[in-house]
């Protein structure tokens, strides 16, 4: 586990094999004191690579985005690192709040540009959701527990400390489905995104998600979630080019 004390992350174990149950509700602070620029490790992958999250403005409320949850889908991590470059070029576009960016959650799967973690567990199906499934094949296993994997819960441990207001996780669909996907009370802030690049808005992705983020943190714990599909077929460049007032109207949401 990692705790969050006035702009201290301290590394969790990476040998953990415990389940990890967050609750909307923990005590504790409502979010990191950390200042803006600040960059730490909140976990560590399978393989041993660190898993970052940069702090930019402050205080509270806090939103969070995360890229690279699946690493295949190299354009999600454009993004937050399109995101991070702004905000650290232009750190007065966030205001009153803190900006907290996983830029690479899953940084072997990226590395290997896979879809899963080197486990071979897809970390969007293995999260401790109302809805998880033990199972499942090829490219979406969730593995046999909730929380097995250890990109699973640095995630979840930046939730349950910073108690983010709103979650914007990027990933990447096949060209034409491309969508402002929301769970938990997130159709504002979809169809605001929506206004910027031009996706639709959709509250079912059309496929069952179990043990998915979304359902994790938007139906259970009623976080606004924006599951942000870029399109495959457009390169990271565009994607971020095309995304980045969108992002930029969640973040400051
Ligand atoms: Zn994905």
């Amino acid at each position: 586990m990692s705790c969050v004390m006035a702009g201290c992350v301290r590394t969790m174990s990476h040998d953990s094999t415990a389940t990890v149950r967050v609750s909307p509700d923990v005590p504790g602070p409502a979010a990191a004191v950390a200042p803006s620029g600040h960059r730490e490790v909140i976990g560590v992958s399978v393989l041993g690579r660190p898993i970052e999250i940069e702090y930019f403005g402050g205080g509270t409320p806090t939103v969070l985005v995360i890229g690279g949850i699946h690493g295949d889908e190299v354009a999600s991590v454009d993004c937050t690192r399109g995101l991070i470059a702004l905000l650290r070029a232009q750190p007065n576009q966030v205001v009153n709040r803190t900006v907290a960016v996983i830029e690479v959650a899953n940084p072997d799967g990226y590395a290997r540009r896979t879809r899963t973690n080197a486990n071979g567990i897809d970390c969007n199906r293995n999260f401790p959701a109302r809805n998880f499934k033990p199972g499942g094949s090829r490219a979406y296993r969730a593995g046999t527990q909730p929380a097995s994997e250890p990109e699973t819960r640095a995630i979840l441990s930046a939730i349950a400390q910073l108690k983010p207001k709103l979650i914007i996780s990027i990933h990447c669909i096949k060209g034409g489905r491309q969508q402002n996907n929301y769970d938990g009370p997130g159709e504002a802030i979809a169809t605001a995104m929506a206004a910027k690049n031009g996706y639709p808005v959709s509250a079912n992705i059309g496929y069952p998600t179990p043990g998915s983020l979304g359902s994790y943190a938007g139906a259970d714990l009623q976080i606004p979630i924006i599951t942000l599909e870029l399109p495959r077929d457009q390169s990271g460049a565009a994607a971020w080019q095309h995304n980045r007032e969108a992002l930029l109207t969640a973040v400051r949401w």
